[in-house]
């Protein structure tokens, strides 16, 4: 260690030090104690750690008590913010997993609101007085909906699916495609969560074909369950088979073993009928005769973090009595905002101006580039030479493990800032309030109009005309 950095070391301010210049000067008031401390804490060992890396930017200076200040209270700030806090998407991916899925319709906001906020019948049965069952309030407009006798929701899918195998299937032979043997996003990996629900995996087929001949010949009397898995985030193409939902449906009654069908990304909506690729919905694979869908809430659907299990009455009684269903149940937020949701589905027309998800994907070419042009004049009516803002063709995705190969043509709006190179600008949008997720592409720094929400382009134009005036 050279003698510059022993120095600074020597001078390093104490915890208590710092705590007296706070005291005296007050530069925020009304902070907790502990708050202040953690705070002066991590300032402190954050500029240890500077004289230790050598930071060539560190010297006495920085020691001075405003400067100490300033850095106590730029870390007390930091720390009475929320980590979770609101961003802006402007990645195109409607689904995005990172950026918390779903939004929900406001409708839906405020009725959680209420919910969570006074007192409700979350399990008291009004008309007779009693207790009575947290799901009634979604089992109805669930079975309305897709057509299905039954119906339990749950924390999410991978607890809709686990809690389905392990109810039915533990101890006991589950017949699945080798080539729905699918991971998603990471932490959900079929053949695992079926060993943890206890289910023993028996693949069938190969990879790119499987037969029903192959389903057929694996069928011993320790099957339980013929398992159908959509692949979600992957895609067979070329020379492939796979047996449809019908003639698996027709197999399991031949043998009177039940059919269940993971959706992942389910949805009551067709999107074929709004350019999107045709996958089966809810209502289509209940009326297939599957004896159990399990689908999320927040993906395709738009609603709240929530895995649903719609199907036969005898199968989903079974499921209701498994303790595991306790462990998994869905808090009353979720449920308000399920129940808020679904009811938005009555009329399919609504839903899809309602509910943002569906909204953000069957948006017309047209709008698309109507707010492009939008936020292009608000970035030029700023009025700065040093900010390029050009509109470029691109596609979005769907995002959420679902249609991947989807390709949605839309409009983004690149920027760039003489002075900051692109990764620069990348930095400060995350930097900004609310945060500005965009991409970099061709030195540009990229943001996709679909999922930028109408309200947010003021928001966008004023954090770039607070970089420009700061640049
Ligand atoms: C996404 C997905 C899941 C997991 O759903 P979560 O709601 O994220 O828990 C399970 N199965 C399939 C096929 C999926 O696409």
């Amino acid at each position: 260690m050279d003698t510059k950095q022993q120095r600074l070391l020597r001078k390093l301010p104490g915890v208590d030090h710092l705590l007296e210049l706070w005291d005296k000067k007050q530069p925020i008031e009304d902070i907790p104690r502990t708050v202040l401390v953690r705070s002066i804490r991590t300032t402190i060992d954050r500029l240890r750690m500077r004289i230790l890396v050598d930071d060539e930017l560190l010297d006495e200076t920085m020691f001075s008590d405003n400067q100490l200040l300033q850095l106590a209270t730029q870390a007390v700030n930091k720390s009475m913010k929320f980590n979770l806090k609101r961003v802006i998407n402007a990645t195109g991916v409607v689904v995005h997993t990172n950026l918390g899925r779903s939004l929900l319709p406001e409708s839906v906001a405020r009725h959680v609101a209420e919910i969570s906020s006074y007192y409700s019948n979350l399990e008291f049965d009004l008309e007779r007085g009693t207790r009575g069952s947290r799901y009634s309030c979604v089992e109805e407009i669930l079975c309305e909906i897709s057509g299905a006798e039954a119906a339990l929701v749950v924390n999410n899918n991978a607890g809709a699916v686990f809690l389905s195998l392990e109810t039915l299937a533990k101890g006991k032979e589950v017949i699945v495609s080798r080539g729905e043997l699918v991971e998603i996003g990471g932490s959900f990996r079929l053949p695992e969560v079926m060993a943890r629900s206890g289910a023993k995996l028996v693949e069938i087929g190969t990879t790119n074909r499987t037969h029903l001949s192959d389903y057929e010949g694996a069928i011993r009397d320790e099957t339980a369950l013929l398992l159908k898995v959509h692949t979600s985030n992957y895609s067979l193409v070329g020379f492939t088979a796979e047996v449809p939902l019908k003639d698996l449906v027709a197999l399991g009654a031949k043998y009177n073993i039940p059919v269940m069908n993971d959706l992942g990304s389910g949805s009551f909506v067709d999107f074929s009928e709004y350019g999107l690729m045709k996958e089966p919905t809810v209502q289509e694979t209940v009326a297939a005769g599957a004896d159990l869908v399990t689908f999320s809430g927040d993906k395709m659907l738009g609603g709240p973090q929530a895995g649903i299990i719609v199907g036969r009455k005898d199968a989903l009684e079974h499921i209701k009595k498994s303790p595991v269903t306790r462990a998994l149940r869905i808090d009353k937020m979720t449920l308000a905002a399920l129940e808020a949701t679904l009811h938005l589905y009555r009329d399919e027309s609504k839903a899809v101006l309602a509910i943002p998800t569906l909204n953000m994907l069957a948006l017309s070419p047209r709008i698309i580039a109507n707010r492009a042009k939008r936020l292009q004049n608000r970035l030029k009516k700023l009025g700065n030479e040093k900010l390029e803002a050009v509109i470029t063709n691109a596609s979005s995705k769907v995002g959420g493990g679902a249609l991947p190969l989807a390709e949605l043509p839309t409009k983004c709006v690149g920027i760039k800032i003489k002075g900051l190179s692109a990764n620069r600008i990348e930095r400060l949008m995350l930097d900004a309030t609310p945060p500005i997720i965009g991409r970099i592409e061709n030195d540009l720094f990229v943001m996709d109009v679909r999922t930028i929400q109408d309200e947010e382009i003021a928001i966008i134009a004023l954090t770039f005309k607070k970089i420009l005036a700061e640049a």
